[in-house]
């Protein structure tokens, strides 16, 4: 039988074995989440949030032990699986009462009599879900997808395995039997739950794989939420605050060792303080220690797996064999594990892949403009992404106005940017396709269905 190597990213060493789900048992988990799903839907909404509500106590009590795993699989600092892992239990109250009032039956007047519109859930929804934060980004799907009354299919990804397991095994806890259920496996075993009887693909992770899985859906017409990669600008005009531009320059170009689907992925900084932006991001990203997620001091754990690292290294290769400067490293660190150098490179030309592809890896990318804002725009939109952005000026009018043409789902102005409570997380253009989270985000998980009444 097939299985994943779960491996730890720090050093290389097999966590564990853990078998694919086969063929026959996928068919049979399919068959138990479309017979629960009826009776998971008649549970009245209040009573479902209740339910997953009380997740949230167990996650706090397993917080630690769930950060250990998260860093042990996926290698981030152990403080941020910490903070995600406690971050998402705190906030899953709150979340529960949006979703809630976001799917109540609405009272409508048409010309004669009355009419209510009701939000039904699909039916049976498959997750499937990224390793990068690999408990909040299985809670954006699971959450709402089965406050809806749907049942879930939830396979996380093969690079955290052992933390999918906990996190179904904590918020399954008090479900009825057949409401979610675990799916292992790699890429093979998504694209078999994507062609099995499912009602709806909630979907996190590459634009790559996202085609794959809409262009399979579309063989049954079923409905299909994405929220997939990008590659975010940061425009640095000539009056900004240098200081606040670069921070966010560095932080977000590194953090999670650059393994952020809205990370800072390219910068673009008005010629006239470009120099000065150099020195202040070399200054910064130096302070950048890498090491395993269980050493303190470190800020850089490792890239997820030699594959990511690679393709990594090659991006960098190609930027500076086609003209970038490297100022602060550039290769993949001795030793074992996957760990790659925080890297700074100057003056990455427009036509690099580093530009184009999204780069996943601790690489801080910056060229410049102008100064011009029309240049700034075109520059900022030249990508097939869209998820976010980051405009650094003195002037908030012309921060606004450069926001308002930039097409992404999120902008920041003088500030990373930021997903604001009851607003959905947009990927705009190639991006997405849908919404997570806010009214917009909660209502995908259902269907309308108006009911006239005499
Ligand atoms: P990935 O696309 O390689 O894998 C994601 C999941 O899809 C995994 O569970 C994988 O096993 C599964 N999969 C792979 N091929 C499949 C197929 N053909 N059919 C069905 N399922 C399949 O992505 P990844 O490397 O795990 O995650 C990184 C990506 O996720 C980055 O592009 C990142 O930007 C994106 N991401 C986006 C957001 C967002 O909110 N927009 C958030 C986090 C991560």
């Amino acid at each position: 039988m097939q299985s994943i190597r779960d491996l730890d990213p720090a050093t290389g060493e097999v966590l564990a074995e853990v078998p694919f789900t086969s063929p026959e048992a996928l068919a049979d988990a399919v068959a138990r989440a479309r017979a629960a799903a009826p009776g998971w839907s008649d549970v009245p909404i209040e009573t479902r949030c209740e339910l997953l509500a009380a997740s949230a106590e167990r996650l706090l009590d397993r917080a630690e032990e769930l950060a250990d795993l998260i860093v042990r699989e996926m290698g981030k600092p152990r403080a941020e699986a910490l903070g995600e892992v406690r971050g998402r239990a705190r906030g899953l109250r709150e979340e529960l009462d949006e979703i809630r009032r976001a799917l109540q039956p609405e009272h409508l007047h048409p010309k004669s009599g009355e009419a209510l519109l009701l939000r039904e859930p699909h039916g049976v929804v498959a997750a499937i879900t990224p390793w990068n934060f690999p408990v909040g980004m299985p809670l954006d799907l699971l959450v709402p997808a089965l406050a809806a009354g749907n049942t879930v299919l939830f396979k996380p990804s093969e690079h955290v395995p052992l933390v999918g397991a906990a996190l179904a095994e904590i918020l399954g806890a008090t479900l009825p039997d057949g409401v979610l259920q675990l799916i292992q496996g790699g890429g093979s075993v998504g694209a078999a739950l994507v062609a099995s009887d499912v009602d709806m693909i909630a979907f996190v992770g590459s634009r790559t794989t996202g085609v794959a899985i809409l262009t399979a859906a579309a063989a049954g017409l079923k409905r299909v939420v994405l929220e997939l990669g990008g590659k975010d600008p940061l425009i640095v005009f000539e009056d900004a605050d240098l200081d606040s531009a670069a921070d966010c320059a560095v932080r977000h170009s590194l953090r999670n060792a650059g393994q952020v689907c809205c990370a800072v992925e390219r910068v673009y900084v008005a010629e006239s303080v470009a120099a000065e932006f150099e020195r202040k991001v070399l200054a910064l990203a130096r302070t950048w220690e890498s090491g395993s997620g269980f050493d303190p001091k470190a800020k850089l754990g490792p890239l997820v797996s030699a594959e990511q690292r690679e393709k990594v290294r090659v991006l960098v290769d190609d930027a500076v064999a086609q003209g970038a400067r490297l100022v602060l490293g550039g290769r993949p660190t001795e030793g074992p594990g996957y760990f790659f150098e925080p890297t700074v490179l100057a003056d990455v030309p427009e036509g690099a892949r580093l530009v184009r592809e999204e780069t996943f890896g601790p690489v801080v990318s910056l060229a410049t403009f102008s100064g011009d804002e029309d240049e700034a725009v075109r520059l900022a939109n030249d990508t097939v992404y869209g998820l976010g952005a980051n405009v650094y000026t003195g002037d908030k009018e012309r921060g606004l106005r450069v926001a308002k043409r930039i097409k992404s789902g999120q902008v920041g102005v003088n500030r990373y940017l930021v997903a604001a409570p009851g607003a959905p997380w947009v990927g705009q253009r190639q991006s997405g396709y849908g919404y997570l989270g806010g009214v917009d985000g909660h209502r995908q998980f259902t269907v309308p269905k108006t009911v006239g009444i005499a």
